[in-house]
């Protein structure tokens, strides 16, 4: 990796519990070491306080969109990465940061208020229904060892000779 430029790296999370950070935060127990040589944490709030919004090799997403703000963002963070990654089951399928989706007409009247207050979505919506995603990563919070499998591929696939 010394003679190559360190893997960009971004994390975002929208609406959602943050339990996917949590978990990348504690695998960092056991890969900081390495990780630190390899990447370039650009764009991690839960890591440091300056980020940079320029460009990314790889985009971590987490969390569902339930805004328009979070609409633009999302896809401000697609036209910056060349990987997109959905991570948890928010991202991917929307649930469970997207209960509201399956509420009934009358439970939507008793929330219709909040809407309105946040300017929310009428529907939440998973990641890939805004821009598109090349790797999902399922789970609740996210599956560990898929994640560290697409770490690998991904160092592997950006940095082959690292
Ligand atoms: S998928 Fe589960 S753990 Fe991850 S943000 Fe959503 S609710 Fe939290």
């Amino acid at each position: 990796m010394e003679n190559q430029e360190k893997i960009k790296l971004g994390w975002f999370s929208f609406s959602c519990c943050e339990d996917s950070t949590i978990m990348m935060t504690e695998i960092m127990n056991d890969h900081w070491q390495d990780w630190k040589r390899i990447f370039d944490f650009r764009h991690v709030k839960v890591l440091k306080s300056h980020n940079i919004m320029d460009e990314f090799d790889v985009a971590f997403v987490e969390g569902a969109i339930a805004g328009p703000d979070q609409e633009e963002k999302v896809k401000e963070i697609r036209s910056k990465t060349k990987y997109l990654v959905a991570v948890g089951a928010c991202a991917v399928v929307g649930l469970p940061a997207g209960q509201r989706n399956t509420f009934t007409e009358a439970q939507n009247a008793e929330i219709d208020f909040l809407i309105t207050r946040f300017g929310a979505l009428p529907k939440v919506l998973k990641v890939s229904d805004v821009v598109k995603v090349d790797v999902e990563l399922p789970g609740c919070p996210m599956n560990t060892e898929m994640f560290l499998k697409a770490v690998d591929t991904l160092i592997k696939t950006l940095r082959p000779n690292s």
